[in-house]
């Protein structure tokens, strides 16, 4: 779908990274995973990015969670106030979460927006969760503690993830990993999930 959705809020979950809060347009509903295109004028052209979806679910609002490392697109999304609009179209992507009994999810940088969404709706449906994230700058260190909390395996590295994942995969039954990322995460942890001796498809969203 097509949508002119208002700003709700926009606010710092760690270093240079923001959780931008939008309301969901009547109908939306996607699953953490998915992802949406945002479109704005950003110096005086029309430009659009891919967004993925790092609340547990769509109902009346949903959230991105927005990497900030110089470029104008996400820098003009951190500076939008509650009450702005922009331009939305989606949901997109068939790599999201869809009730397996374990979700092992594999982030690095702001891949952590669907991993903390995943976590936590896998954890709301009593099914088990693991996370390994790799950043130098780690974000959304509040919701991934309150995830541990509960149950959640999680490991936050700056190097790396080959062992954290050879120790998260664990071979159960209805055991899924989820990798989001840009390519050279990606590559890393198709890499260690294979040295795991990961068997299944993992769901991969590459984010460029
Ligand atoms: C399917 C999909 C989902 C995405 N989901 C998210 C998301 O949830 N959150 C999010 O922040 N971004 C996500 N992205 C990336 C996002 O669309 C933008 O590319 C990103 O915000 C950079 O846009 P920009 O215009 O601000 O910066 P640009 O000027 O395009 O790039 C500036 C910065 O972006 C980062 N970057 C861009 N390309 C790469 C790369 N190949 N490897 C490493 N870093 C890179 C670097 O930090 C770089 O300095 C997703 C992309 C895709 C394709």
């Amino acid at each position: 779908m097509d949508a002119t959705v208002a700003v709700r809020s926009v606010a710092d979950v760690g270093p240079d990274t923001v959780a931008v809060t939008l309301d969901s347009p009547a109908g939306f509903d996607a699953r953490p995973g998915q992802f949406v295109k945002l479109t704005a004028t950003v110096d005086g052209a029309a430009e659009s990015r891919f967004y993925t979806v790092s609340s547990p679910d769509t109902d009346g609002e949903f959230e991105t969670t927005v990497g900030l490392d110089g470029g104008d697109f996400s820098a003009h999304l951190a500076e939008l106030n509650p009450g702005e609009e922009i331009e939305m179209s989606g949901p997109f992507g068939d790599e999201y979460y869809e009730n397996e009994a374990r979700a092992v999810v594999l982030a690095g940088g702001p891949g952590i927006g669907p991993a903390v969404a995943i976590a936590e709706a896998a954890l709301a449906a009593g099914n088990e969760a693991a996370v390994v994230y790799r950043d130098d700058a780690p974000a959304h260190a509040e919701r991934l503690d309150a995830a541990r909390d509960q149950g959640a395996r999680v490991v936050v590295t700056d190097g790396d993830v080959d062992d954290a994942v050879a120790d998260a995969i664990t071979g159960t039954d209805g055991e899924r990993a989820f990798v989001y990322g840009f390519a050279d995460f990606v590559d890393a942890a198709v890499t260690a999930l294979d040295a795991a001796g990961y068997e299944d498809d993992a769901k991969v969203e590459n984010f460029g």
